[in-house]
């Protein structure tokens, strides 16, 4: 091949004599581990890199990186050198040494920026092959200018051709490799094979280079040995090596360190607010439950002093404790009691959680004092189903009672009466003392029928002067029974006024089923609202059945 005469202080025309090149196979194999320790080296800072999201820590490491694996595979080039012996007496220009890192450390920038980005098409991972071959070999060619001999060095055009081709080649194989390892294997196994196969196709590339180099010497420069410098020259390069890979990786792990301590002094903060800034009163328990830490809330609640508490069976506030169910596995859901310190109960709503690590198991407790709600939902209740003037049941409740008084006869085939009884005359009490005696009247009624009536009896007034008592398990005779000791209590009684005092009589009428009955429970109620109207008719102050009317009883 014609050389133009511009590169001919380049490239190797073929016409001068050349001197032969021998190689030493310790030292080759030494570059080729410096290049894939390197190569490694750089791989894994760029993976730690990319989970650093402060963008400028991030690109500091990438640079420690950079600078790293730049300096390893500058590294690898000396290294290679030293293997060569080449006849003439030579040196290297310190300048242009140092110079030529530059470009091994601007490829291992593009490398590691590869490594630790996330786009990943064919053209992009093509340019950062190119960058890197071009970088690399940057460095070699200038790397071999800064030898300096009294001998000519030329490139044979082919091969050099050959190193640029199969540097970018190798590197592309390099990048790639990595990326589809680490898709498959743990990071540290993939860059161990990337790194290595990155390493291989620097030392390729070199080595291909080294076969392009053609030496130009008459035979007056040659018997020269170059021995003494290479052990000197190799610790130094090998000490460098292991510095520049040491301080690479060193700073990689710290700053990452610093980073997940920072995170978790981030997370412990934000955990501390979850729980002492909640609304709810959190209690962490071991496994003992015993209890090992609660907030401020868990304090105010229980009227509890944090410090004095812990170590404490949980059971000390919450009794019922060691009797829950529930696997450790699984949150429980309950409402349970508490005691705070100075013996008031108080109703909690409770959830809890385990929390099982290798080191330890606890159990997080959170309650939720419901004590108010639930008094307020109790006075509801009273208040929805009892009368405010005599306190006894009301007539709403009365019917949801007989229903379930009904069905409960239908299942146990017991017998079921209703008794109902209205004051007699009492529009007279009303207009002969005023209202309020006549509520006065009636509270006194409500209290003496209750003492004569069973606790299983159901008392209601169901309307102005009108009471029912729904008797469960009560046949006809019985009800009867109780219906005249009613009426017989009213009678003896005297109901005292401010001067004066007062008897009222009552008309009672009962019935009873032991069947289904056609209208349901409302038709035994209408039963006994006839009979006490048959009581009425009769002259009031009796009792009467509704099946029959010689059960009718006059008084006198
Ligand atoms: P009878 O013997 O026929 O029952 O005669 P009565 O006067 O009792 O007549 P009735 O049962 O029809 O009268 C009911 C009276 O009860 C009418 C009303 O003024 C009075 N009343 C109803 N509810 C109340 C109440 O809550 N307080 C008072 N003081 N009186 C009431
Ligand atoms: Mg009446
Ligand atoms: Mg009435």
């Amino acid at each position: 091949m014609e050389i133009p005469e511009f590169l001919q202080g380049f490239f190797y025309t073929g016409q001068e004599p050349v001197i032969p090149i021998a190689y030493d196979g310790f030292w080759v194999g030494f570059s080729i581990l410096v290049a894939m320790v390197g190569s490694i080296a750089g791989l894994t800072i760029a993976d730690l890199s990319k989970q650093i999201k402060h963008t400028l820590t991030r690109r500091s490491m990438q640079l420690a990186g950079a600078v790293t694996f730049g300096v390893t595979v500058w590294a690898m080039h000396f290294v290679g050198m030293l293997a060569v012996s080449i006849p003439v007496s030579m040196s290297y220009s310190p300048w242009m040494t140092l110079v030529s890192s530059f470009p091994a450390i601007i490829a291992a920038w593009f490398a590691i920026r590869w490594t630790a980005g996330r786009q990943r098409s064919h053209v992009n991972r093509a340019t950062t092959a190119l960058l890197i071959a071009v970088g690399i070999g940057v460095m070699h060619y200038t790397g071999m200018v800064a030898m300096q001999m009294e001998a000519l060095l030329r490139f044979e055009v082919v091969d050099f051709t050959y190193s640029i081709l199969i540097a970018i080649l190798l590197s592309y194989i390099g990048i790639w490799a990595d990326e589809e390892l680490r898709a498959r294997w743990q990071s540290l196994s993939a860059h161990l094979v990337g790194g290595a196969l990155l390493g291989l196709a620097i030392s390729g590339m070199h080595y291909e280079g080294m076969k392009s180099v053609r030496v130009i010497a008459s035979a007056d420069m040659m018997g020269v040995s170059n021995s003494v410098d290479r052990a000197y020259l190799g610790v130094i390069i090998f000490l460098g090596v292991i510095a520049a890979v040491g301080i690479g990786l060193s700073t990689s792990l710290i700053t990452k360190l610093r980073i997940n301590l920072k995170e978790l002094n981030v997370s412990r903060a934000q955990l501390k607010t979850i729980i002492t800034g909640g609304l709810n009163s959190v209690i962490v328990v071991n496994s003992n439950n015993e209890i090992e830490s609660i907030n401020a809330q868990t304090e105010q609640l229980f009227k509890i002093d944090k410090d004095k508490i812990r170590g404490s069976a949980i059971s000390q506030l919450l009794p019922n404790y060691d009797a829950l169910s529930g696997d450790q596995g699984s949150v429980l859901n309950c409402e349970i009691t508490g005691y705070r310190s100075d013996g008031v109960e108080v109703q909690l709503l409770m959830r809890r959680i385990w929390i099982k690590s290798e080191e330890s198991e606890q159990a997080v407790i959170y309650l939720m004092d419901i004590s108010d709600f639930r008094d307020a939902e109790r006075e509801l209740y009273y208040q929805a189903t009892h009368d405010s003037l005599t306190g006894l049941y009301n007539r709403r409740h009365l019917e949801v009672c007989a229903r379930h008084e009904y069905e409960s006869l239908l299942r146990n085939q017991r017998p079921l009466s209703a008794l109902m009884f209205d004051l007699d005359h009492f529009k007279l009490v009303n207009d002969t003392y005023g209202h309020d005696v006549g509520d006065l009247v009636l509270k006194n009624v409500a209290s003496f029928c209750g003492e004569v009536l069973r606790t299983n009896d159901l008392f209601f007034r169901s309307g102005g002067e009108e009471f029912v008592v729904l008797l469960p398990d009560t046949s006809k005779t019985n009800a009867m029974v109780i219906g005249e000791k009613l009426r017989k209590h009213m009678e003896a009684q005297r109901i005292s006024l401010y001067s004066d005092s007062l008897k009222v009589t009552i008309s009672v009428g009962v019935a009873t089923t032991e069947a289904q009955l056609e209208g349901g429970v409302e038709e035994l109620l209408t039963w006994a609202d006839e009979a006490m109207y048959r009581s009425k008719s009769a002259g009031r102050n009796c009792c009467t059945h509704f099946d029959t009317l010689a059960d009718v009883k006059t008084a006198s």
